[in-house]
């Protein structure tokens, strides 16, 4: 039994828990849409993290479309543009979001800024600014949204829509949804874009790992590192 599915809502047709193949056959036919409507039908206590970065519009965009009250995480590292920033009051409003802001430990922010332990050790200072502080909360949960998709880099393209790794279930519900698609949504839709985006910038995190450059190039460029550690 997987420890993730252990607290989910019993499967009124057979009465167990289903497994994870169960999971990703049943969503696997879904439109986004509808698999972030069928997540409720199947879970309690869910999870739903942002980063406010150039894509996080298209899944905010669509639990507001599914009508669902949900609380968004944000991982502040202090480390953000203000740009990010900004945009994440803009959709906050926009979209009557609930934001929740999850903060390192002080002591380990203030001593990796100093330091600029980016430079030196960036999976060190992901691992005290993210991958700590969700980890200090994502245990009381059922099962964790985040928005990856699998265009965005060859780690995510192994993805499944739900995938369950050291004990926490996660959901990618846009996981198979084209860049192309999510472009036409924005543009469609009137969404508002990242301002750093027009400015060459595709993919955004803290501010002394990213650079302007195609898809995720310009995440942690001078270093082999393409992921922050939350999704391994
Ligand atoms: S993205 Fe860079 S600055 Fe931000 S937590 Fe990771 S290594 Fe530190």
């Amino acid at each position: 039994m997987l420890t993730a599915l252990k607290n989910k809502k019993k499967n009124p047709a057979s009465g167990h828990n289903p497994s994870l193949d169960a999971l990703n056959k049943k969503y696997a036919t879904l439109t986004p849409l509808q698999r972030i409507k069928e997540l409720y039908k199947d879970f309690d206590n869910i999870l739903l993290t942002s980063s406010f970065g150039t894509t996080a519009v298209y899944l905010l965009y669509l639990f507001h479309k599914a009508g669902i009250r949900q609380p968004v995480y944000f991982i502040d590292t202090t480390f953000h543009f203000s740009e990010t920033l900004e945009y994440k009051a803009k959709l906050t409003r926009m979209f009557d979001l609930e934001v929740i802001d999850i903060l390192p430990d002080k002591k380990e922010n203030e001593d990796s800024k100093l330091g600029e332990l980016w430079r030196y050790d960036p999976d060190e200072c992901c691992r005290i600014n993210k991958v700590e502080p969700l980890g200090r909360i994502k245990a009381g949960f059922d099962v964790w949204v985040s928005g990856l998709m699998s265009w965005q880099s060859s780690y995510r393209m192994k993805l499944e829509t739900f995938v369950e790794k050291n004990g926490v279930l996660r959901f990618y519900p846009i996981l198979d949804v084209k860049e192309t698609e999510v472009l036409q949504a924005i543009e469609e839709n009137n969404l508002p874009v990242h301002p750093l985006k027009p400015l060459g910038y595709e993919s955004i995190g803290c501010k002394y790992c990213t650079l302007k450059g195609k898809k995720r190039k310009g995440r942690w460029a001078q270093t082999i590192k393409t992921e922050c550690g939350l999704h391994l």
